[in-house]
């Protein structure tokens, strides 16, 4: 009698990544690069954001906590105004 003792098992398929924020995935959005510096700073006007800035392609970017990208004009300009 020829027994078959193999398992299948169900594989997970692990190509499918989530579209995480480049802040959360702690990568380059414009490279991909994961040699980034990351700081959590807080703007003049209260708003917490995340800074990324890129060692391979020196790309520096804010994130918002909803996952949203600040363009830099703007985060420039709101930590020149004081309130
Ligand atoms: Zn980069």
């Amino acid at each position: 009698m020829a027994r078959r003792t193999r398992t299948v098992k169900p594989e997970q398929p692990l190509g499918s990544l989530l579209q995480a924020p480049a802040a959360e995935r702690g990568s380059c959005a414009a490279c991909g690069s994961e040699s980034v510096t990351r700081l959590a700073m807080d703007l003049t006007d209260g708003t917490p954001v995340t800074f990324v800035s890129c060692h391979r392609c020196e790309r520096r970017s804010w994130t918002a906590p909803d996952g949203s990208e600040l363009p830099v004009a703007s985060v420039l300009e709101r930590t020149r105004k004081r309130t």
